[in-house]
């Protein structure tokens, strides 16, 4: 499809508009708008073509401006007839005729004008013509009864990118010429954001958007395996061998055996009535906290130390901050009896006693962490510098879906056991497989990588990632990335990072442990990017009145990373028959002493 863009007043900004090279630049000429046009047209490419915008302008007035700007094309945007389009057409260019659609549109009333025009262009009626910002809605055009190519315009912004994806492939495009753009793109009137148009125009041309890890381990910009040098022989043999070993029959059968027999899969997909009743759409939970051990980091700790095993490694090291991954972790280790070493901050050990208490039960050494803030991104670094040392008999098992290259598609390959029981459940309970929303919280993004990876490439599944906002984005106690995040490096990945001016991390803030992480994974980071994703911030308050709630409910505790995920539903509203599947990655039992804490129960 061709892009116009319309409504250029700043010369200096025509030229750098006139860079992204649309096929059109509309100018205003009508001195009600906003956007009147009332320059010159600089020296532009020659494969633009200048469109001359007009609203019941006498004909006189039109060839005058036509000359004189020596435009290639008018838009008619008023009430001009078929005859008055015929009389322009002696200038030998291309006549563009608006037409308005509400929520419906008598198609009869383009017939007279199929001679004299050579395009139409459909608008969204509103009060003025032109510029309203809104979109109409674009089956409409599914009737479309005639064969001149047409542009779709109105309230075309970023935010409709899916949709025009989806457009595309609909009936209704098969006329459409080109796209239109306006308002949307603006800093204020007549200026357009330079930046939000190459992002649209990035996003419109890459047609067929990979979601997935790509060979080189990125995931659009992000991803890639930043690791100091003597971690690379560690790191490439896992990124040779993972795909090769998880696709082996044996694998599979000993990883499904155990899933099933040990954790406890498939976990019920759980058509949650009074939630539903009281948000007046269709939730459905995914209850991963009926794993084993509460959660879904079971299913990727069982997925690695199975890699583990056929890789020959029999020491396993791991980080952990609350202490959920060093739990899965040793609670494998002892299913294998293998040796467990969990990389944990000093203050986290004073913190998360009863998950210390845990791991050592299960047979796991806690090692503390002693250098800088004494947390996650410590134990981390000490987990790096054990396996750097012990390369040839250790695998690190981390438990997210971060780290370098493989690990985050590892990860998110083990955990798409999550999705791949969506589907055939919510084909059983519903009869289809796609709900409208796929919805998890996300702090490294491992439940929420899981829940989506059969549906990214679903376009008619939309995703909701849900971060912690902690007490506020804005109070600087917060853990949402999406918002507060920039580009930077992160435990082996380049990722949507919180940071300081000079890169230094900055140390996130949530209620629950599991979302205090100063990251997302390079998967989200791209979902987030390309607006495959849609982000939600919530606060501790919210999370912990949405927790509280699901308890009163529906009779679940939930893990308060859960209780994230569950708290959109006070913040956007879901049609009555939209079917919106949220992953409650895990039970409460662990926070009980929040809960307790918070509510003075
Ligand atoms: C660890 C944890 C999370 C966050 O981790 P992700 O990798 O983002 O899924 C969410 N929920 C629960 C219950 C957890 O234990």
């Amino acid at each position: 499809m061709k892009l116009k863009i319309c409504g250029m007043k700043y010369q200096e900004n025509m030229a750098q508009v006139a860079n992204l090279k649309p096929d059109y630049l509309g100018f205003i000429f009508y001195e009600k708008s906003a956007r009147n046009f009332d320059t010159t047209i600089p020296k532009l490419p020659k494969s633009i073509k200048k469109t001359g915008v007009f609203v019941n302008e006498p004909i006189d007035s039109v060839i005058d401006k036509v000359n004189t700007h020596k435009l290639q094309a008018v838009q008619l945007h008023g009430k001009e007839t078929p005859e008055y389009c015929k009389s322009l057409q002696i200038l030998n260019i291309e006549i563009i005729k608006v037409f308005s659609i509400k929520n419906e549109f008598n198609f009869e009333i383009l017939k007279p004008y199929e001679t004299v025009c050579n395009y139409f262009l459909f608008d969204t009626k509103g009060k003025l013509p032109g510029g309203n910002g809104y979109t109409f809605d674009w089956n409409v055009l599914n009737n479309y009864p005639s064969t001149k190519p047409f542009f779709l315009s109105g309230g075309i912004g970023l935010e409709q990118v899916q949709d025009i994806k989806k457009f595309k492939q609909s009936k209704a495009s098969k006329y459409c010429y080109a796209l239109d753009v306006n308002s949307k793109f603006e800093i204020k009137p007549g200026l357009k954001d330079i930046s939000l148009l190459k992002d649209f125009i990035n996003k419109l041309s890459n047609n067929i958007m990979n979601y997935n890890v790509d060979d080189k381990g990125y995931y659009g910009e992000f991803g890639g395996a930043f690791i100091p040098e003597m971690l690379y022989p560690n790191v490439e043999e896992l990124r040779q061998n993972y795909i090769k070993i998880m696709a082996e029959p044996d694998f599979k059968k000993e990883f499904d055996k155990l899933l099933k027999d040990y954790v406890g899969r498939p976990s019920p997909l759980y058509f949650a009535k009074r939630l539903s009743e009281k948000y007046n759409t269709k939730v459905y939970l995914k209850r991963e906290d009926l794993n084993h051990t509460g959660a879904h980091k079971i299913n990727n700790t069982i997925g690695q130390i199975l890699m583990a095993k056929r890789l020959g490694k029999h020491r396993i090291i791991a980080e952990t901050g609350a202490g959920q991954h060093g739990v899965a972790t040793a609670t494998v280790c002892a299913l294998m009896g293998l040796e467990c070493i969990v990389y944990m901050g000093e203050i986290d050990i004073a913190r998360q006693a009863p998950n210390v208490a845990r791991m050592k039960m299960l047979g796991a050494k806690v090692v503390p962490a002693l250098s800088g803030s004494k947390t996650l991104k410590d134990a981390t670094n000490e987990a790096i510098r054990d396996w750097i040392n012990n390369p040839v008999n250790t695998h690190y098992i981390i438990g997210s879906a971060i780290g370098p290259h493989p690990y985050p598609d590892m990860v998110t390959r083990f955990q798409a056991v999550i999705s791949e029981e969506i589907k055939w459940q919510l084909k059983e309970q519903e009869g289809r497989e796609n709900p409208d929303y796929v919805v998890a919280c996300i702090g490294g993004g491992s439940n929420a990588a899981g829940t989506y990876y059969h549906y990214l490439h679903e376009e008619d599944v939309k995703i909701i990632a849900v971060e912690a906002a902690g007490l506020g984005v804005d109070s600087g106690e917060s853990a949402a990335t999406s918002v507060l995040g920039k580009e930077g490096i992160i435990h082996g990945c380049k990722t949507l990072l919180m940071q300081s001016k000079d890169g230094q991390i900055t140390e996130p803030y949530s209620i629950s442990a599991g979302l205090d992480y100063p990251g997302v994974g390079p998967m989200h980071a791209h979902l987030c990017k390309t607006g495959r994703a849609e982000f939600m911030a919530v606060t501790d308050n919210d999370a912990m009145n949405a927790g509280l709630d699901l308890c009163k409910l529906e009779g679940i505790i939930p893990a308060i990373e859960s209780s994230h995920a569950l708290a959109i539903f006070e913040q956007k509203t879901f049609k009555p028959d939209d079917v919106v599947v949220v992953s409650l990655s895990g039970r409460g039992d662990k926070d009980l002493n929040n809960y307790i804490e918070y509510f003075k129960i």
